[in-house]
């Protein structure tokens, strides 16, 4: 069950936690803002409700969960989203995410690859809010070619390596952030297209997500 209020209490446990991200080093001021926008507990089960402050990932059902705030924020920073961009979600998992690159203005493209997660998502009342957010079922493996090229790609789960697929869905300019690594953990990469066919890494933390799995599942 999910409940949609915002108390003051609420209001004010999220700006704790927007301080607490500002001291771990997440300085972009859109991105903390965007952070405490949003009511994170919307996207919980109302068990979650007096927790969901806590600078931790949750469980969202299907074995999957909520990125912990800090990693969404350290995501999004690296990013670097400007308005009206086309960025390309993997893993849309609660939507919080989404949400969180929707309230920057971005043109918002996610793809979740889990049925049941999908149909939970599309119940999201607050879509109206973001009328630049889209959700989509598929494989983020495959990205959404339909919709290429992509100013940005996220994937906010953990890759074995980088998908070519979705390489070839960025514009030239255009910029990918992702987990590569084991099952344990994670490198944070972020990928610039600096031309067709050429790219350029830099390397981050390390973090841990769940992994980037291949196909649908019903
Ligand atoms: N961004 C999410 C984090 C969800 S965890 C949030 O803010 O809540 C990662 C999600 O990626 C899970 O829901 C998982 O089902 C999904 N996922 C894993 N592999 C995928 C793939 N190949 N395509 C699309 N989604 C995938």
């Amino acid at each position: 069950m999910r409940r949609y209020e915002d108390s003051y209490k609420q209001k004010g446990l999220r700006k704790q936690l927007v301080d607490s991200i500002l001291q771990k080093g997440i300085t972009d001021q859109s991105v903390l803002a965007a952070i405490n926008n949003i009511p994170r507990h919307y996207f919980l089960d109302t068990a979650f409700e007096s927790i969901a402050y806590e600078d931790r990932a949750f469980p969202i059902g299907e074995g999957q969960t909520i990125s912990q705030p800090y990693t969404v924020a350290y995501q999004t920073q690296l990013l670097e989203i400007k308005p009206f961009e086309k960025v390309l979600e993997i893993g849309t998992g609660s939507a919080y995410q989404a949400c969180v690159l929707a309230e920057l203005k971005a043109m918002v493209f996610t793809i979740e690859r889990q049925k049941r997660l999908f149909d939970l998502v599309k119940l999201f009342p607050f879509k109206a809010k973001y009328p630049n957010l889209r959700f989509f079922y598929g494989d983020g493996y495959e990205g959404l070619p339909t919709y290429a090229p992509f100013d940005k790609v996220l994937v906010t789960a953990a890759a074995p390596m980088i998908p070519e697929k979705l390489l070839q869905q960025m514009k030239v300019g255009g910029k990918m952030v992702i987990p590569v690594g084991g099952q344990e953990v994670q490198r944070m990469l972020r990928i610039t297209k600096v031309s067709e066919g050429d790219f350029e890494q830099e390397m981050f933390d390390n973090f841990s997500f769940v992994p980037m799995l291949a196909g649908k599942k019903a």
